[in-house]
């Protein structure tokens, strides 16, 4: 799956929305990449999955770790395709945590996973709770970078798909200066990324 067939899956799944949104950052935008258009529909899940996993192949990966919602979802495909465990990284008082039991011991070499990369903050995240436990990590995969590649991470990145997406802070959005209220996506909370 090269990028421009991740990006038309996106076209053609109505999951590129236009309007006026305010993204989990905070940050606001005139785009939003739903992925949950794509990542509800297992067989086009498991095409992007396998895709992301064929990155990793030979790494030696041990675990796969996605924040939560998506990578949740993220991870678990991926790790099925390469024959190893996913756990999940959840919301905590600050930054990221392990529930459930989930751990990770000294030097184990792990998979960062996420959909869709904005600021970086979640995969910010993610990789300082994997350094807490002195985890390895080997790699990040990403469903699309909408930074256009300006966020780094000290890691190998992998995005099936790179877009320069604009977004604002509150204060420099054209939209809210003209006025625009948020577009509100069916019945659901506006903010959700
Ligand atoms: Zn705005």
């Amino acid at each position: 799956m090269n990028p421009q067939d991740v990006l038309k899956l996106f076209k053609d799944s109505q999951a590129l929305l236009t309007g006026h949104f305010l993204l989990t950052s905070g940050r606001h935008s005139d785009v939003y990449y739903e992925k949950f258009t794509l990542l509800k529909n297992p067989a086009i899940c498991t095409r992007i999955c396998e895709a992301m996993a064929e990155s990793f192949r030979g790494s030696g990966a041990e675990t796969v770790v996605g924040p939560t919602t998506g990578g949740i979802i993220i991870a678990y495909d991926v790790a099925r395709y390469l024959g190893i465990e996913s756990i999940y990284a959840e919301q905590g008082d600050s930054g990221r945590v392990f529930k459930r039991g989930f751990s990770l011991e000294p030097g184990q070499k792990v998979v960062i996973v996420d959909d869709v990369l904005t600021t970086g903050k979640s995969v910010e995240e993610v990789i300082a709770l994997v350094n807490s436990y002195k985890a390895h990590i080997v790699g990040i995969g990403l469903l699309l970078d909408r930074s256009g590649g300006a966020v780094k991470f000290p890691y190998p990145v992998h995005s099936l798909a790179t877009v320069s997406a604009k977004s604002w802070d509150a204060k420099e959005c054209p939209l809210c200066a003209k006025g625009e209220p948020f577009t509100q996506r069916g019945s659901r909370k506006m903010s959700v990324s």
